[in-house]
């Protein structure tokens, strides 16, 4: 097999998207499969996690400006903490890993591993709360957490273990817990938009997928281009339910002792999968240059004769742009060909590629490849600084207008049961349809096709987040009984 082999994607991402997909994180070198018997467990790889990094770096920055600090809990909740709210442990007790010894001696309490940190949290908030004064508190935490669900792995979209961060806030009031869970979900949908180039729809959970023990359960939501949909990161109003159970309560202004409301907020590594996933292709990674990391690569294509002076225009490029603040590679390597360079850049989703030859150095120019559509432009070396910036926002505008066309273009409506089930059957992607609010009925579609209700948008949210269908009195597509709002039928990751 020769190294092209070797290097390149054989599956196809339109007819064979699983196959594919892990092909991609393999070859692109993001991740590896965990030891043989922990299925459900990756090794991030540098380039990996580098992109979990800038992420981080990101959110965080948002999460600073807003007033959150971060904080560091334990990995394990004792099991009665966990049972004081009833619905955490209801919801994640299937999943719940535990430690029942350390060293040889059995535990006298079990410990959970900890799939979501309400529970450890919360306590210690109620430490830390006594007047309307110290309110709102706001702490995040980065950290990893641990479901242990029994499916098939598929790195950043599936894993046991897998990364996020998980915001924890209390308020006086609900108003306020409210305007946080929203603000929290518009950040998420920034990240998306403006550094995933990835466009989402956002609306609320139907009740009975909430999160457990929360009021209000909000989402971003990214259509893959196999026509399923990510839950890209969700935000919760926890209403009173886990101070009270943790005893969160403040003194207000008459030093009357009242319950605190509370927020939670998480955002995964599962937006590296959906990030995979909607950009790139048969030749391997696409990255937007806001996450790259590499942003361009500088290609010196030389003959014996003309190797000096090539070498020398390109690494001249490569440190004007470095200082310029450009996440550059020079790849001056004398063992490859430039042919085999170009595949290896492109698998790995390097969204400019600089080609420097001896007419580019006579004329003084650069030959610029964008990586998402191969299209070739002419740079002049002297304003490249200058430049570049624009060719990054070209590229960028060409991966969200790709995502965006396969959104709108797979949002559709439907009126009955059968026109749900044969659109999605058909088609993928959305399908809004009146809802009656009734759980049987989205247990219908799910029975019949693998497709649940992914949302419920919120009323009175622009044509952008793709709002309610809903006018006047309408029937519920699956049932017929009075509609109370419009559900947004998917099939999901
Ligand atoms: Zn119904």
């Amino acid at each position: 097999m020769t190294d092209a082999q070797e290097l390149g994607i054989t599956e196809s991402k339109e007819y064979n998207t699983g196959e594919w997909y892990a092909e991609v994180v393999k070859k692109a070198g993001l991740a590896n499969y965990g030891p043989e018997g922990m299925s459900g467990f990756i090794v991030t790889r540098p380039r990996g996690y580098a992109l979990w990094e800038r992420l981080q770096g990101e959110l965080d920055a948002r999460f600073k400006d807003t007033g959150v600090q971060n904080a560091y809990f334990p990995l394990f909740i004792p099991e009665s903490y966990l049972e004081r709210e009833k619905d955490i442990v209801e919801g994640f007790d299937p999943e719940v890993a535990w430690v029942t010894h350390g060293g040889h001696e059995e535990l006298e309490e079990r410990l959970a591993v900890r799939p979501t940190s309400e529970s450890i949290i919360a306590p210690y908030m109620s430490q830390w709360v006594r007047s309307h004064r110290d309110l709102p508190l706001r702490v995040n935490q980065w950290a990893s957490v641990v479901r242990w669900e029994a499916t098939e792995t598929k790195p950043f979209f599936r894993t046991k273990e897998f990364l996020w961060q998980e915001g924890h806030t209390a308020h006086a009031t609900s108003e306020g817990a409210w305007e946080e869970t929203m603000l929290r979900l518009d950040q998420y949908e920034d990240v998306y938009e403006d550094v995933l180039a990835i466009p989402v729809i956002r609306g609320q959970k139907p009740d009975h997928d909430k999160f457990p023990g929360a009021d209000t359960t909000t989402t971003v939501e990214a259509l893959m281009p196999d026509g399923k949909s990510v839950q890209g990161a969700t935000s919760h109003h926890l209403g009173t339910s886990f101070a009270e159970a943790f005893d969160l309560t403040y003194a207000d202004t008459d030093e009357e002792e009242r319950v605190c409301n509370t927020t939670s907020w998480g955002f995964s590594w599962r937006s590296l999968g959906a990030l995979i996933m909607t950009h790139s292709d048969d030749q391997g990674l696409v990255l937007p240059p806001t996450i790259a990391p590499e942003q361009v690569v500088v290609v010196p294509i030389w003959q014996e004769d003309t190797k000096d002076e090539v070498l020398e225009y390109a690494e001249d490029l490569a440190e004007d742009l470095e200082s310029e603040g450009v996440r550059v590679e020079l790849d001056a390597r004398d063992e490859r060909n430039p042919g085999f360079k170009f595949n290896e850049w492109e698998l790995r989703g390097v969204p400019l590629r600089f080609e420097i030859g001896p007419n580019e150095v006579d004329d003084g120019e650069i030959t610029a490849v964008h990586r998402p559509d191969g299209e070739s432009v002419t740079l002049d070396r002297d304003d490249v600084t200058d430049e570049i910036h624009d060719q990054f926002d070209e590229v960028f505008a060409k991966l969200y207008a790709a995502a965006e066309e396969n959104l709108s273009e797979n949002v559709r409506e439907a009126e009955g049961r059968n026109e749900i089930l044969g659109t999605i059957g058909q088609h993928g992607g959305y399908v809004k349809a009146p809802w009656c609010g009734d759980e049987d009925c989205e247990t219908e579609i799910k029975d019949q096709i693998a497709a649940e209700i992914v949302m419920v948008p919120f009323e009175g949210d622009d044509e952008k987040h793709h709002p309610a269908v809903l006018e006047g009195d309408c029937d519920c597509a699956v049932c017929g009984e009075a509609a109370e709002t419009t559900a947004y039928f998917a099939k999901s990751y």
